[in-house]
């Protein structure tokens, strides 16, 4: 078990990738703390990782709230006493092109993809700097590398996510914080809902492998970054998208 009992923080916990991130660290060993808006999903997300014999619990949480996520640092350490793993996740879309693209739209996608990841990452710095060590995982995107129609909040985000990773990655690095983000490509998961089949198929098709990712090939990648296989990464924008490039 590669996470045995790491304690671990997942934002965006009750869908997609966040999900599959909870359940593949419960059966790497992880105790994980499963944060999301979207209260019934977690409960089931909670009961499947029960089924698994896994040990969690479950906050609402929109992680445009400081104190709805002080709150969840602090139940995660009345339960287990540590933070070794912030997997920062949660992020929404809101497309336009810029030209029809309004204040409130930007906002929103920076205030909670951006924003976000500080203010979650800023509610554990000081116990994982205390413990002297911890894993910051930060979800970044393909869009945070290449840019994409229709995503100028989106892609702005993205991009600075990766700033985030490289800016702790030093700051952090020589405390024993390792912090590294994920870019995945095309995934299969309910943030393409709003994109029409077609947009899908030429998706599929931009893909050299020719098919969208699944969460679970997602997980596999923060569930290595998170454990101490990648104990030599630190700083890194990791690549998981069947080698699109937009
Ligand atoms: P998803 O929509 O399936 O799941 C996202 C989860 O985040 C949902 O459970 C939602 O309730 C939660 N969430 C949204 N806003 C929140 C908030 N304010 N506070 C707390 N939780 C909130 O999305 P996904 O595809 O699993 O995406 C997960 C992450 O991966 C996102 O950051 C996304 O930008 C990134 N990503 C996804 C893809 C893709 O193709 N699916 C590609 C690149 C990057």
């Amino acid at each position: 078990m590669r996470l045995k009992d790491k304690v671990s923080i997942i934002t965006g916990a009750a869908n997609g990738i966040g999900r599959a991130t909870a359940l593949k660290f419960v059966r790497e060993g992880a105790r994980v703390t499963l944060a999301d808006l979207n209260q019934s999903a977690l409960n089931d997300v909670l009961a499947d990782i029960r089924e698994l014999g896994g040990d969690a619990i479950a906050c609402v949480v929109n992680v445009t709230s400081q104190v709805q996520i002080d709150d969840m640092v602090q139940r995660t350490l009345a339960r287990w006493g540590r933070v070794d793993v912030l997997v920062n996740n949660a992020g929404i879309v809101a497309d336009a092109r810029l030209q029809k693209m309004t204040d409130e739209q930007f906002d929103r996608v920076i205030d909670i993809n951006l924003k976000g990841v500080y203010r979650c990452t800023k509610a554990v710095v000081d116990i994982m700097v205390g413990q002297g060590s911890g894993s910051i995982l930060n979800a970044s995107s393909v869009v945070g590398l290449y840019g994409n129609f229709g995503q100028t909040n989106y892609a702005a985000a993205k991009f600075g996510v990766i700033g985030f990773t490289k800016t702790w990655a030093k700051e952090l690095g020589p405390k024993g914080i390792r912090v590294n983000a994920v870019c995945p490509g095309f995934i299969a998961t309910t943030i393409l809902d709003s994109m029409p089949e077609k947009v899908i198929q030429q998706m599929e098709e931009k893909v050299p492998l020719r098919r969208l990712g699944t969460p679970e090939e997602m997980a596999n990648v923060y569930a290595f970054l998170a454990s101490d296989e990648a104990s030599y990464i630190n700083g890194a924008a990791i690549e998981a998208t069947g080698g699109v490039m937009l």
